[in-house]
């Protein structure tokens, strides 16, 4: 604690110490004012000022120090200044009061508490954030939440301080009328207990929960009302129509008809959207095939003298289009068809909150629905870099039509399907170079994890450029040629095919959103609130074009919420849940995810220890050859709380499970430890990582005594 703290610290200990030890709490008693009644009344009539004053100072140091007699004083104060002047005394000298023991708490504890709970607190700010000074508003007007455990709370959240003065003292008003209007009666008075009576606390309860009530009365008011705008039909032919039958699309009709409701689902283009057709099976089909290059390019290090590997990359990309093909039936009109998922190959149009056209071969049907699932998802993003349209490029739509393998890629793009394709064209014998403009590729995982896949795919002869941004491209010679940015000059990169993976973009448009003024939000993804709601109360989206989040599990997860709460919305609604989010690269090491990083627990402010095992110490890892990666965990200083987890190395995507698991089931790394892991297996990582968090945090003085007491036991 800094010597300023300390100081303060020290003062309020004192006055607060000073208050007890001379007993000043006597003079804060009724019967002490009551008894006093007549000459206090002759102190206010010969100096209102100066009483007044006094009155003010005492009650601010009260609440400064959250020294017990506020409401006592409120009362003695509404005896002796009548209802008006005493409202006004103690309403500016609570919240002055107030707002002095949150700026203390604020000093004193804000950052010590936020550096062990940081993580919890986030949840009280996010909900102060969102829910704005009504939060404050319902703690302050229902007096049931104690005055000083609010005023100390508070300080250590993000509150703003202007914010907590005004709503403090416009919360505080109507329990403060109270108080001072019972004083005026105050001879009459004698005890506060009757004061508050079950009736008046019921009263303020309810005062307290209007603003949230109303908030969601004026959110669901407003729902209705655009829905009152258009013609809802007598009867529905659906209970759901779900457009677009991706991860998300898919999942949520399935839940649908599994709780037998009549669904129908819609998709205009292939079923299992971009997941089976253009995403993570193509990708991980391909990533296959070019490991088993890699690994035959070591053979040495196997102790086998030589295997040869030839390959015709049509036939790699023919076996791509096969393993689709054999995942496609799990996705199929006819599987669904048997789950009781009514399936229409067709182009879907919202034509109202209760009607989406689908347009067919066969010409366009209307079908109404009581609520629409969208879950269109999103395409790849090609920038707008001068001469890119005129040469045209690969995108993770197209790359899979290839036969014949670039002699020169570039990448464009160091995000994670960069990064997969990058490594799998590099295997396969292209010449390929990738672009990042920012400062590292998979800029969301920490600088050491960037750092060692860059110097992996640097070995694998891959040309990482970092800090590269594209600017145009041109012809010269007859080549194609990438123009970019770099240390404020320009360098050129002639290629062969430019492979273009600079992000994804939410469908949003053509399919009647802008109709219904649905616009999308700042992300370019559709906007819902966390039950995954639109503008229309009943027209729900989930996964890719709703975001944030780009994967299948979760679109999948997402579509849960969105079917079950277009379904029984009405009766209850579920929160989405992100608290544990897992996500993989499928590179060589492979990098998963869960929870938060180093750079996203320092950018959030939050406390956190660092445990790392390195795989170069795990015996199975030793014998695959697999040496390259690490087990990384976060968790709570002085606590076994995982805030977070990466893996790098072989199979990370599955060791990560266990992390997830635990995460989303409060166990921590004492569990992970006094668990068998089978040996010798990749998964005790995991177990080693948990004990090296042991060892660290070893009782250092329990253990000297027990090594004195072994000294002992020896004689
Ligand atoms: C190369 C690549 C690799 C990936 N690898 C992984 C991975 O390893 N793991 C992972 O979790 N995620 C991965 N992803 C991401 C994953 O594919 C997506 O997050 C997931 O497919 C999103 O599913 P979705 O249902 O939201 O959208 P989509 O799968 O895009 O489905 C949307 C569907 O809606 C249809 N549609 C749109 N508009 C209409 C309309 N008006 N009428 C009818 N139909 C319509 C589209 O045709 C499409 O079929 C990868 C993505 C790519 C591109």
């Amino acid at each position: 604690m800094s010597s300023r703290r300390l100081l303060l610290a020290a003062l309020i200990l004192g006055l607060i110490a000073a208050f007890f030890v001379l007993d000043l709490g006597q003079y804060l008693q009724l019967e002490y004012f009551k008894s006093r009644q007549a000459a206090i009344e002759g102190f206010r009539r010969s100096s209102p000022i100066a009483a007044g004053g006094l009155f003010f100072v005492i009650y601010v140091a009260v609440a400064a120090l959250s020294l017990p007699g506020a409401a006592i004083m409120s009362l003695a104060v509404g005896a002796i200044f009548g209802l008006l002047w005493g409202a006004l005394i103690v309403s500016f000298a609570s919240s002055i009061g107030a707002t002095l023991a949150f700026l203390s708490s604020r000093f004193l504890f804000r950052e010590a508490v936020r550096s062990r709970f940081g993580d919890r607190l986030r949840a009280i700010d996010a909900g102060l954030e969102k829910e704005g000074a009504s939060y404050l508003f319902v703690l302050r007007l229902v007096p049931a939440f104690p005055f000083v455990v609010v005023n100390l709370l508070m300080g250590l959240t993000r509150i703003r301080i202007p914010t907590f003065y005004w709503v403090s003292q416009l919360g505080m008003l109507p329990a403060t009328l109270v108080y001072v209007n019972a004083g005026t009666q105050l001879a009459t008075l004698e005890s506060i207990r009757g004061l508050l009576s079950p009736a008046l606390i019921g009263s303020f309860v309810l005062l307290g929960i209007f603003p949230f009530v109303a908030r969601r009365a004026v959110e669901a008011f407003k729902g209705r009302r655009r829905l009152s705008k258009w013609p809802r039909p007598a009867k529905f032919d659906r209970n759901m129509v779900v457009i677009g039958a991706g991860s998300a699309g898919l999942v949520a009709s399935y839940i649908a008809a599994a709780v037998k409701a009549k669904v129908t689902l819609v998709e205009k283009h292939r079923m299992g959207g971009d997941c089976l057709n253009t995403g993570c099976v193509p990708s991980k089909a391909l990533i296959k095939s070019a490991r088993l290059v890699a690994q035959a390019k070591r053979a040495r290090e196997y102790g086998l003298r030589s295997v040869q590997v030839e390959f015709d990359f049509a036939d790699v990309m023919e076996r791509v289009q096969r393993v689709i093909k054999t995942v496609a039936p799990h996705d199929s009109v006819e599987h669904y068809t048997s789950l009781g998922v009514e399936c229409i190959q067709g182009e879907a149009k919202i034509a109202s909150p209760w009607a989406v056209e689908v347009r067919t071969g066969a010409g366009v049907r209307t079908l109404t629905t009581r609520s629409i699932v969208i879950a269109a998802g999103a395409r790849p993003c090609v920038p707008a870099i001068p001469g890119l349209s005129e040469v045209g490029c690969l995108t993770s739509d197209t790359v899979w039509d290839l036969r014949v393998l670039p002699a020169r890629l570039v990448v464009l793009g160091g995000g994670p399907i960069g990064c997969e394709l990058a490594q799998c064209f590099a295997r396969f014998g292209s010449k390929v170079t990738q672009i990042e403009m920012l400062p590292r590729i998979l800029i969301r995982e920490d600088p050491e994890i960037s750092e060692l896949l860059t110097r992996q795919f640097r070995d694998e002869r891959i040309d990482v450029r970092i800090g590269h941004k594209a600017v145009r491209i041109v012809r010269e010679d007859g080549e194609k040629v990438l123009v970019c940015e770099h240390g404020g000059k320009e360098v050129r990169i002639a290629f062969d095919e430019l492979l273009c993976a600079v992000g994804r973009i939410a469908n949003t448009t053509g399919y009647g959103l802008q109709e219904l003024g649905i616009d999308p939000g700042p992300s370019c993804t559709i906007e819902t609130n966390e039950y995954l709601q639109t503008l229309y109360p009943n027209i729900y989206a989930c996964g890719d074009v709703a975001g944030p989040y780009h994967f299948t599990h979760t679109a999948s997860h997402q579509a849960w919420y969105a079917a079950v709460n277009a379904l029984f919305g009405g009766l209850k609604k579920f929160r989405t849940d992100y608290s544990v989010i897992p996500w993989a690269t499928f590179t060589e090491p492979e990098v998963a995810r869960v929870g938060i990083n180093e750079t996203e627990a320092k950018e959030k402010n939050t406390a956190y220890d660092v445990t790392t095992f390195g795989l170069e110490d795990l015996d199975r890892a030793i014998a695959e050859g697999e040496t390259q990666g690490m087990v990384k965990v976060l968790t709570v200083p002085g606590r076994d709380r995982i805030l977070g987890a990466t893996i790098v190395g072989e199979h990370a995507a599955e060791l990560i499970v266990e992390f997830i698991m635990a995460m989303k089931h409060g166990i921590g790394l004492n569990k992970i430890l006094g668990t068998i892991h089978i040996y010798p297996t990749l998964a005790e990582a995991n177990k080693y990582a948990a004990g090296n968090w042991k060892k660290a945090h070893a009782p250092q003085g329990l253990l000297r005594w027990v090594e004195k007491f072994h000294a002992w036991m020896r004689g």
